[in-house]
């Protein structure tokens, strides 16, 4: 009989794993929410009970799945992982809750896409430890009470206004994670580089960290790519040539957008004049899912000041029509 629980729960990407930091202090980057957890790991240890819900959210790649590990390790508990879709039916995450272990960490992906059925199990479990599990069906059906051992959810979401208000009122620990500094992923890409082995030059892995889209993940995924034409087609350093033209080659520009990200800003450009323009019409024209553009695509654009959104929908900035190379056309009455 396999283990009920394993069916739903999963293990971390594995190309993520040898880079991925083990310890707090390993971590780089996102002093402020860094500096927060180390208190409320250490009260948590002091009081010999379970740390409160802690809910990460931000872009992908940002670093929620490692958080969630390094609390557990820290906690010195175990780390359970599964994810709002795979959670199907109320007994799937009933499974899981009855086999944690006293203070153990239970880490949640994509919390907002909780089935309605199963958020209902989960308040109750954070809020009292208890799980009110429904038996049978029809007039006979009547509601068994079980205790659990007090645990940690860990919930991580890139949408944080699709989450329920009781669910979200449920977290303890609120926790944004922001796009990460230059100098904060020439260290993470500098420490990539070590790891795998390969010699690289300062201005190397500054290129890689300039072009990686403030995300780690994005940032890994790089500095890969770039090793492999230093090693085929270099003398397997990484310098700052090598990194520039495999940038080149794989569409990565000097701001580190993609071909997704000068799509959507072309579009724009090109077929709506600058916008104003709703995602629904994006999402149409681009064929990408509306998810894909609000959850990947927008939030870096924004931050970098190269679109904005309004009431009536997305517009380019100044700065995308100069990163395009293209004229802004002149607004009728200015
Ligand atoms: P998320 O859960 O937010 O999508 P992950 O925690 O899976 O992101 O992180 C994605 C990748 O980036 C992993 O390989 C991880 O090792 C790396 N990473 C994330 N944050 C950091 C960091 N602060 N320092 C070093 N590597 C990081």
């Amino acid at each position: 009989e396999p283990d009920p629980t394993l069916r739903a729960t999963r293990q971390p990407e594995d190309v993520d794993r040898p880079m991925r930091p083990q310890a707090l202090s390993e971590f780089v980057g996102q002093e402020e929410a860094r500096a927060n957890l180390r208190v409320f790991i250490e009260s948590a240890r002091r009081r010999g009970e379970a740390m409160d819900h802690t809910l990460f959210h931000g872009p992908p790649g940002l670093g929620k799945t490692t958080l969630a590990q390094i609390m557990a390790k820290e906690l010195g508990v175990n780390f359970r992982m599964t994810s709002g879709p795979v959670l199907a039916r109320a007994g799937d995450l009933a499974a899981i809750l009855t086999n944690l272990e006293a203070r153990d960490v239970l880490f949640i992906d994509e919390i907002h896409r909780l089935n309605p059925a199963v958020e209902e199990v989960l308040y109750p479990a954070m809020e009292d430890f208890e799980l009110d599990l429904v038996i049978g069906e029809g007039p006979a059906a009547r509601t068994v009470r079980i205790e659990l051992q007090p645990f940690t959810l860990v919930g991580a979401t890139t949408r944080l206004g699709l989450l329920t208000t009781p669910l979200r009122d449920r977290f303890g620990i609120p926790t944004r994670l922001q796009f990460y500094t230059v100098d904060e992923l020439d260290l993470i890409v500098s420490r990539g580089a070590r790891l795998m082995g390969i010699p690289a030059a300062s201005d190397g892995t500054r290129e890689i960290a300039r072009r990686a889209r403030g995300t780690p993940r994005i940032a890994g995924r790089l500095l890969r790519r770039v090793v492999d034409f230093a090693l085929v087609e270099g003398d397997g350093h990484l310098t700052r040539e090598i990194a520039d033209s495999a940038l080149t080659r794989l569409g990565v520009d000097h701001l580190g957008l993609d071909g997704a990200d000068r799509r959507y800003l072309t579009l724009i450009a090109e077929n709506y004049a600058g916008g104003p323009v709703g995602v629904e019409t994006l999402s149409a024209a681009l064929s990408e899912s509306r998810d894909a553009i609000e959850e990947v695509i927008e939030p870096f654009l924004l931050q970098q000041g190269l679109i904005q959104r309004t009431p009536r929908g997305r517009m380019l900035a100044q700065k995308a029509w100069t990163h395009l190379g293209l004229p802004q056309p002149k607004v009728p009455g200015q």
